[in-house]
């Protein structure tokens, strides 16, 4: 537990989820001796400087579940700080249309959804779609309407709260890759064989979460599976115009929100096109060859094809759906399915990609859907940072402090 003794708090990670948490530590003025460990020169090079810029506005998530109680709360106390810094956003709002015609019940269920989570939702008809999105097809008719959601830079935002975190006293350390912890000695040694003590430590450390939370003994049912997002983009000169992100509705048996269209947040904003969701085959994987880990390759097969076998949470669905989205004729034809007259002329590769950090629960033998905080002695584990945990992170780093606190 934290109280207002402890001291020497380390943070594993400086990604969203990382910085978020020395950030809520600091307002709340539980400590100021925070420091922030990251392997990496530089922050932002993994998950939260790779992803689709988009704040949620909780529509998805499951009423009760840690994604509902954070994202609406946590989308809106981003936009303001970032309102407040004159960064750059795109109010431009999100269509979410039924890409088969028995997919409309989702819509009722996306709204009330929604409408529990405390977002705001319209649900529009075909002549509202026809009028925004000329091109964009409803297999229904009807589609979903959330004026709330927006897109940001996620890069930019990493880089303000780098600069302000420093400001205000926070120690950030870079390429100190953490290898191992002896936590009755409550000391933690780096790649350089330095040990650093510490009274508190939050893993943040996102795609090496669930191997940093074994070295404390923490959440050994768990390993994470890399899922590979690629994005490509759409031609300046193409006529199909998207002025708001274009989503389908998601299979919400799986944690992926299939292909869609989200603008940037330049004046004149470019169209991204993305992310597949593919097992990556390693960590940190985004070329496809240097960083192949055969390790991970293997438990991804082994695990996945397990739960295919077993069809756990309507799996089946999402490998015949969205498995093979990394081959062109299955991303066109997902990017069809929204805007029927896409062709490969209209679109581009582009270098853009990111990796998830998806846990599996290898007691349940399935993909963990929600949010997962493990808390320890002197410890708290953060696994499953997912989408919405960028969008999410200043209301999900107050539930992470809360869930370790004492305060007296
Ligand atoms: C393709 C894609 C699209 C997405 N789109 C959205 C979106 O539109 N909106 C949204 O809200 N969310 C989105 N997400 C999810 C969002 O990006 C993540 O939930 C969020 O960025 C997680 O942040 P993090 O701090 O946990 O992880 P990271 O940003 O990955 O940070 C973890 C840090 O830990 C460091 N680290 C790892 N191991 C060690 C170690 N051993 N020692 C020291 N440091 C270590 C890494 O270098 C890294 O900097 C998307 C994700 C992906 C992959």
């Amino acid at each position: 537990m934290i109280n207002s003794e402890t001291k020497d708090i380390i943070i594993i990670g400086g990604g969203m989820v990382g910085l978020s948490l020395a950030y809520q530590l600091i307002e709340r003025r539980i400590t100021k001796s925070i420091t922030i460990l990251d392997k990496e020169k530089a922050l932002g090079l993994h998950t939260s400087g790779r992803n689709s810029g988009v704040l949620h506005a909780g529509i998805y998530y499951k009423p009760g579940s840690l994604k509902a109680k954070v994202s609406v709360e946590g989308a809106r106390r981003l936009c303001e700080w970032i309102e407040e810094r004159n960064l750059a956003i795109n109010k431009c709002g999100k269509v979410v249309i039924p890409t088969k015609a028995n997919l409309d019940c989702q819509l009722d269920l996306l709204k009330e959804r929604g409408e529990l989570n405390g977002a705001k939702v319209e649900l529009w008809d075909e002549n509202q779609l026809k009028a925004f999105i000329p091109q964009a097809v409803s297999k229904s008719g009807r589609a979903l309407w959330s004026p709330n959601t927006a897109v940001v830079k996620p890069l930019e935002i990493i880089k303000c709260l780098e600069r302000e975190l420093t400001s205000k006293g926070v120690t950030i350390k870079k390429g100190i890759k953490i290898i191992n912890v002896n936590t009755k000695e409550k000391l933690i040694t780096t790649f350089n064989k330095e040990n650093l003590s510490y009274s508190y430590v939050f893993n943040c450390a996102g795609l090496g979460a669930d191997r940093i939370s074994k070295l404390f003994d923490v959440g050994n049912d768990y390993t994470i599976i890399p899922f590979k997002g690629i994005y490509w983009k759409l031609k300046h000169e193409s006529s199909i115009k998207i002025p708001s992100n274009l989503y389908p509705v998601p299979d919400l048996s799986v944690p992926f929100l299939g292909v869609h269209f989200t603008p940037d947040t330049e004046r004149v904003p470019s169209i991204y096109i993305g992310p597949t969701a593919t097992p990556a085959w390693g960590r940190e994987n985004y070329d496809g060859i240097k960083g192949l880990e055969p390790s991970v390759a293997i438990s991804s097969i082994d695990l996945l094809s397990r739960q295919y076998i077993n069809n756990k949470g309507g799996f089946r669905g999402y490998v015949h759906q969205q498995a093979l989205q990394s081959f062109q004729p299955f991303f066109l034809k997902a990017a069809q399915e929204l805007i029927p007259s896409i062709r490969f002329k209209d679109i581009e590769p582009c270098s853009k990609r990111g990796i998830r950090s998806q846990l599996f629960n290898k007691r349940s033998m399935k993909l963990e859907d929600d949010f997962l905080c493990i808390n320890s002695d002197n410890s708290s584990h953060i696994l499953n940072a997912v989408s919405p945990a960028f969008t999410a992170s200043f209301a999900l780093a107050d539930l992470i402090i809360d869930s370790s606190i004492l305060l007296n």
